[in-house]
């Protein structure tokens, strides 16, 4: 039987194309929207413009103090005299002029006094104007007192504008010490952060046992977040005002844009340099989340957002948000588990495997693997010496960087492409590679933090299906499969690579080239189950 070899390259071959453009658009933001929509970042930007128009840290008294009175001022148009105070606190050796920390809190009060609390910070560093950092929190939190003042609530809002957050959370800190009775009526925190300037605002960090705070996240609009950056940063040291009220046993959610780290305590954070659309982004994820919660008597328990276990969750597109719980992720992985097992019997039964045959050409695999991540780790310090900035594996911000790691992460990926495709010269060796691939990814998947196991989790569940699909002669099925495959791989990881080397700069290179190699080890087995046409039994030049 003559198959149509063409179109089933061309096939093959297309839904990789078009997987690569779809994935552009995961971590989509918004068109910046005119005034009359819900939240205008038009308006939110005039704001910024304000605040930002000098660098106003604490060393700077006097920008200081403006930036201070004019939010204060601004709230208290909003709010009213009686719904804005100051709540200042003494620190010893505080270099301020008036050697207190002075936060703002304005209150939008409910029917019940249960709050959902906005947290900003309206210090900058020295030398940063802090259009984005932390201008985009200040201008998110006024454009929504602007747009919920003089409204009927069931729950209260609270906005709390923080100092001295750059000189290690002071404001936060004095505030969570001495307002016990205020935070005892907050049942959700909303820190928001700057750390780039631009691209999508990412919610990047949780509270812990975060399962109803991600079920009520589900709510916000283009929501952009992977459980496995809660998971990393819960191991990091961190440092925004977010941790003081997490670790005072809150829960809530962190925001942050990413995109253009070399801007982050830099004169480069101007109003000139951030993003109508990046803010907007902000508040379409923000307002949603602030709106449920004051429109339902359900969040007047101040206690209903805990949990006792976590999420995992990812965005597979825009506005196509995964989540799932750590027990529903446990029986998954059986789940998945099992039928692996039941697709390797049938291979071996119908001898549709070669695990002898794959010993040799595993060993040339695995050479390549640790081959490539010293490659990386030459191209990172190589990219740092041309630089002239020192290597650290977090921070190395280099010009033109992000093209270099694109290149040489693509000429990896078409190495390790070619070598596979030597070493894999049969249907069998194939398979028998795809069930390698898979069970590494399922082995990851139980055992690391299950905040990361989805991203080991989809693809040998997506390579276990494929796998089944290979072994039955339905083209139309393979098809599915294999497509599938390659367009679900595809839109998770390259989001995710991108995201790791926009936070942590082409320092990170061999982190980003062991994930995408142990991610090749199911993708690149289906891609050539699907491009290759295998009429007989073998198709390579020195077939066994
Ligand atoms: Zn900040």
């Amino acid at each position: 039987m003559k198959k149509p070899v063409i179109p089933q390259r061309l096939i093959a071959i297309s839904i990789l194309l078009v997987s690569i453009c779809l994935s552009m658009f995961v971590l989509y933001t918004p068109k910046p929207a005119a005034e009359e929509q819900k939240f205008s970042s038009t308006r939110a930007l005039t704001y910024i413009e304000e605040i930002s128009k000098e660098s106003h840290s604490v060393f700077a008294a006097d920008e200081h103090e403006n930036v201070r009175q004019y939010i204060k001022d601004t709230l208290t148009g909003y709010l009213g005299a009686d719904h804005v105070s100051e709540y200042n606190y003494p620190i010893s050796a505080f270099p301020t002029e008036t050697g207190e920390v002075r936060n703002i809190l304005g209150v939008i009060p409910g029917k019940s006094e249960t709050a959902i609390m906005l947290v900003g910070h309206y210090d900058s560093v020295d030398g940063s104007y802090g259009a984005a950092d932390d201008g985009y929190a200040l201008g998110t939190m006024l454009e929504i007192a602007d747009l919920y003042k003089n409204q009927e609530l069931e729950n209260t809002i609270y906005f709390l504008i923080t100092d001295a957050e750059e000189m290690g959370l002071d404001g936060a800190a004095a505030f969570a010490a001495n307002e016990h009775e205020l935070l005892s009526k907050v049942g959700f925190v909303i820190n928001i952060e700057a750390r780039g300037v631009s691209g999508a605002a990412f919610m990047f960090e949780t509270s812990q046992n975060n399962k109803k705070v991600i079920d009520f996240y589900r709510q916000a609009r283009f929501p952009v977040t992977y459980s496995l950056a809660t998971a990393i940063y819960q191991v990091m040291p961190n440092d925004t005002d977010f941790t003081i009220f997490r670790e005072a046993g809150k829960n809530g959610l962190n925001f942050a844009a990413i995109e253009g780290i070399d801007h982050y305590h830099t004169p480069l954070d101007n109003y000139s340099e951030i993003s109508s659309s990046t803010l907007q982004h902000y508040g379409e994820q923000i307002v949603p989340l602030v709106d449920a919660f004051v429109s339902d008597s359900k969040y007047s328990d101040v206690h209903y957002f805990d949990a006792d276990q976590e999420s995992v969750f990812f965005t597979l597109f825009t506005n196509v948000f995964v989540s799932y719980s750590e027990t529903t992720a446990k029986v998954l992985h059986i789940a998945v588990f099992l039928l692996l097992i039941a697709v390797t019997v049938v291979m071996l039964q119908k001898r549709l495997a070669q695990f002898r045959k794959t010993i040799g050409n595993l060993l040339i695999f695995l050479g390549t693997f640790i081959l490539s991540v010293l490659l990386s780790v030459g191209f990172a310090l190589l990219i740092a010496k041309i630089g002239n900035v020192p290597y650290n594996f977090t921070y190395v911000v280099v010009r033109g960087s992000g093209w270099a790691t694109l290149l040489f992460l693509l000429a990896l990926a078409s190495l390790v492409y070619a070598i596979y495709a030597r070493c894999a010269n049969s249907l069998e060796k194939q398979r028998t590679f795809l069930f390698l691939g898979i069970s590494l990814q399922l082995l990851l998947a139980v055992t690391i933090l299950p905040g990361m196991s989805f991203l080991f989790f989809v693809p040998a569940l997506l390579g276990t299906l494929s796998l089944a699909a290979s072994l039955q002669s339905n083209m139309i099925i393979k098809h599915l499969a294999y497509g599938a495959t390659t367009l679900l791989s595809i839109l998770l990881i390259v989001p995710i690579l991108h995201t790791f080397f926009m936070a942590l700069t082409v320092g990170c290179t061999p982190i980003l080239v062991a994930i995408m190699l142990i991610h090749l080890t199911v993708l690149i087995p289906v891609f050539r189950l699907h491009v290759i046409t295998f009429p007989q039994k073998s198709i390579a030049p020195q077939s066994e």
